[in-house]
């Protein structure tokens, strides 16, 4: 008999359309051939407000690949999920707050089923940038300089901020990068050159999170790994991104052709081995599971690799970095998706 896999998809996130598409190319390869006398895919479908969609109306939005624009029901309305006792396994591929950072996994948990990638404590450290610096200083990852700051700072009458903006000044310098801590696809991120955009950038920032970041600027190549596994995970070989955008921010992402993706990236062996190494520390450090994609800064001039971020649900439509990474190191997608619902399984009977 085919194992149910509810696949979780759409989401309380900016991320909402791109979880679709990679709802549908994951549906796609788990009924591919080598799958689909495996699993059974049931939908479940979140609205942009938050409430749970199954059955048709979440088959007819995979389909279509059209989120429901209207939603019939009042807003922040949530539910208990219907059909929800039926699934042996869940595959959540939301991406952002709201699903990428420890709150659904927390549900999961509860419903005491397997699930595909991080449990809280992995979700919720590689969503909040301070948190996830954190585990990386302590895992000794070298990283830019950086200042965690709170929204009260920033909003603060007081002197407060005038004396942090001088701090920001004197330690990170210019351009620096202001962003939200719990945020992606570089949402409310700046990047700053004076002391009237820096004033500006963290008043921006504040209204997306309590919690803010600035970092010192680097001028360097962005790398990504994809680690699969559990407790042994594998690296993948390395990707590249390439741009003519100030940086990578929301549209440099979203807009066809804007940037360009290079695997293997043209790397010296030692700097791809020195990656791989980086990002299987940093899977271990903040504790994910299953999947992640880990980003780096490659200084060429003076050689050295500062990691940036890890994702634990990354990108998964059928151009993703993350799924072309394991292609390129010889694990084509269905595999992926099947290999991804085996380690699902392990960790939840190692668990008990
Ligand atoms: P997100 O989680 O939204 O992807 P990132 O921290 O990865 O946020 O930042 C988005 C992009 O901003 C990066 O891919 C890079 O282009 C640029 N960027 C972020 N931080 C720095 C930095 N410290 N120095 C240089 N560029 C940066
Ligand atoms: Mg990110
Ligand atoms: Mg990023």
């Amino acid at each position: 008999t085919k194992l149910r896999v509810g696949l979780l998809f759409g989401g309380r996130s900016g991320e909402h359309e791109v979880s679709i598409i990679s709802a549908r190319a994951i549906a796609k390869a788990l009924s591919a051939e080598e799958n689909s006398n495996k699993y059974e895919i049931l939908p479940f479908y979140i609205q942009k407000d938050g409430f749970w969609q199954a059955g048709e109306t979440a088959q007819q939005v995979l389909e279509s690949g059209v989120a429901m624009e209207n939603p019939a029901v009042t807003p922040n309305l949530w539910q208990f999920p219907p059909l929800t006792a039926e699934i042996e396994l869940w595959f959540p591929i939301l991406h952002g707050p709201n699903g990428e950072d420890g709150t659904i996994q927390g549900l999961l948990t509860l419903m005491q089923k397997p699930f595909v990638g991080s449990g809280v404590l992995g979700s919720a450290t590689g969503m909040d940038k301070i948190g996830m610096k954190t585990a990386f200083a302590q895992a000794g990852l070298p990283q830019v300089k950086y200042k965690a700051i709170t929204r009260e700072q920033v909003w603060s009458n007081s002197c407060v901020f005038p004396k942090l903006c001088d701090e920001i000044e004197a330690t990170l310098g210019y351009p620096c990068f202001v962003k939200p801590a719990n945020l992606g696809s570089s949402v409310g991120i700046t990047k700053v050159r004076s002391r009237r955009e820096l004033e500006a950038a963290l008043d921006n920032a504040a209204t997306y999170d309590r919690r803010i970041i600035v970092e010192a600027g680097v001028v360097a190549r962005e790398v990504e790994c994809a680690v699969l596994g559990n407790d042994n995970p594998k690296a993948s070989v390395i990707g590249e991104i390439t741009f003519d955008s100030d940086f990578y921010d929301y549209e440099t992402k979203y807009t066809e052709g804007k940037a360009d993706l290079f695997i293997p990236a043209n790397l010296p062996e030692a700097i791809v081995q020195k990656i791989q190494e980086m990002a299987l520390q940093a899977f271990a450090a903040v504790d994910a599971a299953g999947l992640a994609r880990v980003d780096f800064f490659y200084v060429e001039a003076t050689g050295e690799i500062l990691i940036n971020e890890i994702n634990t649900l990354p990108g998964f439509t059928a151009t993703s970095m993350y799924p072309q990474l394991w292609a390129n190191t010889g694990v084509p997608f269905p595999q992926l998706v099947d290999q991804l619902i085996q380690l699902a399984m392990e960790r939840h009977s190692a668990a008990k």
